[in-house]
């Protein structure tokens, strides 16, 4: 946790905030902050900045002189179309996705997706927001991941795609004899990631058909959380 970060309702009108559970916990147990200690503060949507530690427990944060001054680094103008993957792999993603900046995530249904994965508790928006959260804290950040779903594939390409792709480079990662990813790409960039069993032929021609350019991370097969932490930092912090 390299930032806390706190609700609006939690700061009162002399900078003074009361937190208990789990940033407490942290804070006492893993930063190890003690009383008049500087600690890193932002507010969730808002402006970071700087607090002063009143005490600490396991249990109870008081902070003072909650002062918020600036904004956090901007989000990347990246769009990540996700085909939903295993709930365990997905709530990481999560995390990552958050911490390296990307803007918005659609999750999207294609035919090697499992349909149950749809009706799994990590969709859940609170369970969805804790990871954000995580993130968040983790790259100093205060503002979510937008999240939404496109439970259709042909519906997402003809009515969303085109919309979503506008301005931007539409990038499909697939495993192949494809031109390798384009590296630091300026400006918005729409990629798509295909499922742990990999997008059908049918969908990579759609997808190319409605302009994205197929891409390759080199001659090893990744899985999907690797293949997708290196898209984001092959594109570089301009895309
Ligand atoms: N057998 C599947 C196939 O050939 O498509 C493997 C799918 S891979 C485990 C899951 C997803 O990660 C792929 O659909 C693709 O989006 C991305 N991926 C993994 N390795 C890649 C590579 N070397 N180049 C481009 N994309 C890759």
């Amino acid at each position: 946790m390299n930032v806390v970060l706190l609700e609006p309702s939690e700061v009162d009108a002399h900078g003074q905030a009361t937190l208990e559970g789990r940033r407490a916990a942290h804070v006492a147990s893993v930063l190890r902050k003690a009383p008049g200690d500087a600690l890193s503060v932002g507010l969730v949507g808002g402006r970071i900045g700087e607090a002063t530690v009143v005490s600490s427990t396991k249990t109870t944060l008081v902070l003072r002189d909650c002062s918020f001054d600036r904004a956090p680094a901007p989000k990347r103008p990246i769009t990540v179309v996700l085909a939903l993957p295993r709930p365990p792999v997905f709530r990481r993603l999560l995390q990552h996705l958050t911490a390296l900046g990307v803007e918005r995530l659609v999750l999207l249904h294609t035919k090697r997706v499992e349909k149950s994965y749809w009706m799994s508790p990590a969709l859940e928006p609170e369970a969805i927001d804790a990871q954000i959260r995580l993130g968040l804290e983790q790259a100093v950040d205060t503002v979510p991941l937008l999240v939404e779903r496109a439970r259709g594939f042909k519906a997402f390409v003809q009515d969303r795609l085109g919309a979503l792709a506008e301005g931007a480079r539409l990038l499909v990662a697939h495993p192949g004899a494809h031109p390798p990813c384009p590296a630091d790409v300026q400006g918005r960039v729409v990629v798509l990631i295909g499922p742990e069993g990999g997008f059908i032929p049918y969908e990579v021609d759609r997808l190319c058909e409605a302009g994205a350019e197929p891409v390759s991370l080199g001659s090893r097969v990744l899985r999907v959380e690797t293949a997708t932490v290196a898209l984001l930092g092959r594109l570089g912090d301009r895309a």
